[in-house]
């Protein structure tokens, strides 16, 4: 099986074909989780907002798989609360009833029960919540992830079990006999060579892109994507202190809002943008970051401004078009599978709490179309790389999971890995040596934004380390002095469109 595109979609297939025992190749034009599945809002969760819409079977999938992960990849995973602030009188019996709900459909596999909150406890869970006409909170359980890691560590559960993968080779066309596709032509994007491959079948797993390949098969096509943007600011701490995150289902424009701890720093977003064209590296727009900053002050003491901004973010979501939708918000989360009259399998839209499922339903359909044996999916139990039975996340490189102990020996060969990267970031230069040796990182960019998340966390402190990191992966890899350069420039301009200036 031939796999394009290598984000949570394209990753989920290849661990599932692998360790079905299939024989499988995944190519990623860029790096893995480059395009949306390292721009998330970093919850694997079943969704409320889906309940509000009464999509109840998306919510309970997305709530088993949001179990399965957890159990599945508990160094990356973790259970976090939510607030939902009350300013209306109705709004506590509301979102009480359709938090138990909500806990309801979990099930066994549930994260904790959901309760109304006093004022007092709300104002003490959240300190900085704008107290001003608050008349008390719903309390919730979801999870919450760091999303590139995640994709790293598919990668390598894949290629533990026998896969391919590749980053940084592009399909550029697809093969075919007797009308039906046979391989892929690929390019090389570091040495700029071409080649052709051969495969039983191709998986169409690439997101915002999915027309592109489409379009190859078919050049008359129809479009099936609706590209939606969605962007996030990275804040300080102090403007959400303590352990919840909030959530407001319904902002006064009607969106949904989250507020959420991550890696010592707060992730505020969402927006819902559509936009003409897939971008892999998209740009937040103007009006985006009024909307979360305006936001932001409206429901945090600490009124944040773009000077407290340390990086804004932005993402695709591959929505799949409905007819007579009036905008994006309202497409569909469900995934969708299309089967060409060539052979090509196509899989995009969902979630990346749901990427597991997909894989299956995926793997399930491709095996079909290539002719192989019928073999289970084992998936659902199976321990992604990294996998550690009890994880303490005050340790420093717990995200590792059991990774952690060779990088901790890594430092104990050479403790001048043990130095951080930079005062405000929660990295150290071990990491670095660490991503070039064993996670595929071939960039600064590569190491900066999605092994470890300096560029989402602090961007102005990911271009300062940048000669750094320029030296470390050099002297790893054996790069020279004008790579070095290039490296540091290239990134350096890609930065600028994190930071607010
Ligand atoms: C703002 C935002 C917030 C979100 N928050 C959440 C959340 O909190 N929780 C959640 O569950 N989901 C969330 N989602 C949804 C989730 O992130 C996506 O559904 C998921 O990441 C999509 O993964 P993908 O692999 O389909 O696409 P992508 O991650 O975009 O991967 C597609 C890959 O294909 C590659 N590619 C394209 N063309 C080619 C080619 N010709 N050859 C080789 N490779 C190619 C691209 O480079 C890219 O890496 C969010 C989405 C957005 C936009």
């Amino acid at each position: 099986m031939i796999i394009a595109g290598g984000g949570a979609t394209g990753l989920g297939v290849a661990v599932d074909a692998a360790t079905r025992g299939y024989s499988v190749l995944l190519l990623e034009q860029s790096d893995f989780a480059k395009g949306t599945s390292s721009r998330s809002t970093k919850l694997v969760h079943g969704g409320v907002r889906y309940l509000q819409q009464g999509n109840v079977s998306l919510v309970l999938e997305a709530l088993r798989e949001r179990g399965l992960l957890l159990q599945n990849a508990p160094h990356l995973v973790r259970n976090q609360s939510f607030i939902v602030p009350n300013y209306d009188w109705w709004e506590g019996p509301f979102y009480g009833v359709g938090m138990k709900v909500y806990d309801m459909l979990a099930g066994k596999l549930g994260f904790g029960k959901s309760k109304v909150l006093s004022l007092e406890k709300t104002m003490e869970a959240l300190p900085t919540i704008e107290p001003g006409g608050l008349r008390g909170g719903v309390i919730y359980h979801d999870g919450q992830f760091d999303d590139s890691r995640l994709a790293i560590n598919l990668a390598q559960t894949a290629a533990d079990n026998g896969g391919i993968l590749i980053n940084y080779m592009k399909v550029t066309g697809l093969m075919k006999s007797n009308d039906m596709i046979d391989g892929v032509k690929v390019k090389d994007m570091l040495s700029g060579e071409e080649h052709s491959i051969n495969g039983r079948v191709v998986i169409n797993a690439t997101g915002a892109f999915t027309d592109t390949l489409l379009r190859m098969d078919d050049k008359n096509a129809e479009s099936i994507i609706s590209p939606s943007q969605g962007i996030h600011l990275v804040l300080d701490k102090h403007f959400l202190p303590g352990d919840s995150a909030i959530m407001v289902p319904h902002t006064d424009d009607g969106r949904v809002l989250f507020a959420v701890p991550w890696h010592g720093k707060v992730v505020v977003g969402t927006t819902d943008t559509p936009v003409d064209k897939p971008e892999l590296e998209p740009i937040a727009l103007e009006e985006e970051i009024e909307f979360v900053l305006k936001h932001a002050t409206q429901y945090l003491t600490g009124n944040p401004t773009r000077k407290d901004v340390r990086s804004v973010f932005a993402g695709l979501r591959p929505l799949v078009k409905a007819e007579g939708a009036s905008d994006t918000a309202s497409l569909s989360r469900d995934h969708t599978l299309i089967i060409s009259l060539t052979g090509l399998v196509t899989i995009t839209g969902g979630k990346w709490t749901t990427y597991r499922k997909m894989a299956q339903d995926v793997v399930d359909q491709a095996s079909t179309v290539a002719g192989l044996n019928r073999r289970d999916c084992i998936t659902e139990t199976l321990r992604i790389h990294g996998w550690l039975k009890s994880v303490n996340t005050d340790e420093p490189l717990h995200y590792y999971g059991s990774d952690r102990l060779a990088i901790n020996k890594l430092i104990d060969e050479r403790p001048e890995l043990g130095q951080p990267l930079h005062e405000r970031l929660p990295y150290l230069k071990a990491e670095v040596v660490w991503a070039v040796r064993n996670e595929m990182a071939m960039t600064i960019e590569d190491v900066l934004s999605r092994r470890v998340r300096a560029l989402l966390l602090d961007a102005r402190a990911s271009v300062e380390i940048a000669p750094e990191v320029a030296g470390l992966m050099a002297q790893e890899a054996g790069f020279d002095a004008a790579w070095q350069q290039q490296q540091v420039k290239e990134f350096t301009d890609l930065a600028a469109a994190y930071i607010l200036s």
